[in-house]
């Protein structure tokens, strides 16, 4: 049998997600159960949403979990470059050659073309895919257009009709009508690659033998077989795990509950709870043991035993799996992790500056800080609200505070200083009113070392979740509500960087 080799393939457009992790972990485990190889990619033809700075954070997260990969953009291997940004080239010669054999064609329609297009299927009540208007052009009319150099789009090719028969072997057979596929845009005009292309040359090109992947990406497989068909490659055995929930069963969401893998280690829950909380989410030991060991897991690991019911990110559970991890170190290796969690000349050094003209002794360092070791601060809800302003001003405040923390994932002093400003002036607030309502989201208390100075250190991640538990504690909006204060606020936000700028 050739060699088992699978991959996590993230794309580099947020912070570390714990389902990067999940997915991760299941491919790891199949992987190393049977001597084969893990490997990592970055997925980043997303040239607008893609980021250099997420892909460095998701690369320190990944490694912090402990699930090692043996090829990779850091690391190097046969079957390089591991990122997608440096591939380009390959996924433009694959995308002639599809168009050679027939099986894509060059779109020309504009995006006013398309949407017109789209409005009409929609008022017709027709679904709103692209018609495949592009594929009947004559060869004149496509040379014609060639000749004016018209912008174009590469598509490919779907049978009008049928089915796709798709089999996983954790949920069996799949049917899927052509008819629900869409022409799928392979090559942009900008000539960079669509996922869909750049991940099937690239699973390809890198050997991999098993997909093991989220179930969001279980319609788009329809599209990824026809490729396979149209290159003449033979396709991976794919597997749709279940996806990781809120606690009403939604898809887990930032909104609802902290999906950074660099929040969890901020907050002191240790790698291997994290991998062993993340493991249950989709398996059981066959011993049925709820606490274990990545190692453990590879050994007796059996993906036909991963169930595929919705499993509910629950962080009592994962508290109480972290519980346990700490009761069973050494004393001596708890020391160790408490150290390198933040009691350490790194951590401690940055809050020295701010605590020295502050504290009359040595004894009462701990008291003006304690906050920054807290897994939560408690406050009265009230106290959030300044004076002479309302409850639901200070909730749509810190929302704008959290929406603005979101774009910088490290933010220094200087930048949470200026998004403060910004939203004070976007909201009628002052910057004092502000500070106020951030000193008590974040610090519990409203006298406190300097507050962006503070925020800084604490990092993003944990800042933002104390903003989010602040907006729960007030009165959180509903959805529709949200969505139209947010749309109001980025307009708002984007007039102002103009003044700004002129
Ligand atoms: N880049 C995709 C993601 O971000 C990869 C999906 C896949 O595994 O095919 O999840």
């Amino acid at each position: 049998m050739s060699e088992i080799r699978v991959r996590i393939a993230p794309s580099p457009t947020g912070t570390p997600h714990v389902g990067t992790a999940y997915i991760a972990l299941f491919n790891y485990c199949f992987a190393k159960s049977q001597g084969g190889k893990f490997l990592l990619r970055i997925e980043d033809t997303d040239q607008t949403r893609s980021d250099r700075l997420f892909e460095d954070m998701i690369l320190q997260a990944l490694r912090w979990t402990g699930l090692t990969w043996d090829e990779g953009p850091d690391v190097g291997g046969p079957y390089g470059p591991y990122r997608q940004s440096e591939r380009t080239e390959i996924y433009r010669e694959h995308a002639q050659i599809l168009l050679e054999k027939g099986h894509a064609y060059k779109c020309f329609c504009t995006p006013e073309q398309l949407e017109e297009a789209r409005q009409a299927q929609f008022k017709a009540g027709f679904s709103t895919g692209y018609d495949g208007r592009c594929s009947h052009l004559t060869p004149e009319t496509i040379a014609q257009h060639e000749r004016e150099n018209a912008p174009f789009t590469i598509r490919m090719k779907v049978p009008e009709s049928g089915k796709c028969e798709i089999h996983d072997p954790l949920r069996g057979l799949i049917e899927i009508d052509y008819k629900t596929v869409d022409h799928q845009i392979l090559l942009k005009s900008d000539g960079f690659p669509t996922y869909h292309l750049a991940n099937v040359v690239d699973d390809h090109l890198m050997k991999i033998s098993h997909v093991i992947r989220g179930e969001e990406w279980l319609p788009s497989l329809p599209k990824h077989l026809l490729l396979y068909t149209y290159f003449g490659w033979n396709a991976p055995v794919v597997y749709h795990m279940p996806l990781l929930r809120n606690a009403d069963q939604s898809k887990l969401s930032k909104r609802k509950n902290p999906t950074s893998i660099l929040y969890y280690r901020d907050l002191g829950i240790l790698p291997e709870a994290l991998i062993n909380f993340l493991g249950l989410m989709a398996y059981t030991l066959p011993e049925g043991d709820e606490i274990f060991f990545l190692e453990q897991m590879v050994k007796s690991f059996d993906i036909q035993r991963i169930s595929l019911g919705g499993p509910i990110f629950d962080l009592q559970k994962l508290t109480w799996v972290n519980q346990k991890h700490i009761a069973n170190l050494q004393p001596a290796d708890l020391l160790g992790r408490l150290m390198a969690w933040k009691f350490n000349p790194d951590f401690m050094g940055k809050m020295i500056p701010l605590m020295q003209n502050r504290m009359p002794k040595l004894g009462d360092f701990m008291s003006f800080c304690d906050f920054m070791f807290y897994s939560e601060v408690s406050y009265d809800p009230s106290q959030l609200i300044p004076k002479k302003q309302e409850s639901d001003s200070t909730r749509d405040l810190l929302y704008k505070v959290l929406w603005e923390m979101e774009k910088v994932p490290f933010p220094t002093r200087d930048d949470i200083e200026a998004l403060c400003k910004k939203v004070g002036t976007l909201h009628g607030w002052s910057l004092r009113d502000v500070t106020h309502a951030l000193r008590i989201a974040i610090c519990g208390k409203s006298v406190a070392p300097p507050q962006f100075d503070v925020m800084e250190i604490l990092g993003g991640d944990l800042c933002r979740n104390r903003i989010l538990q602040a907006i729960n504690a007030l009165n959180p909006l509903g959805k529709k509500k949200l969505e139209s204060l947010q749309e109001a606020y980025w307009q708002a936000a984007s007039s102002y960087q103009v003044e700004e700028a002129t």
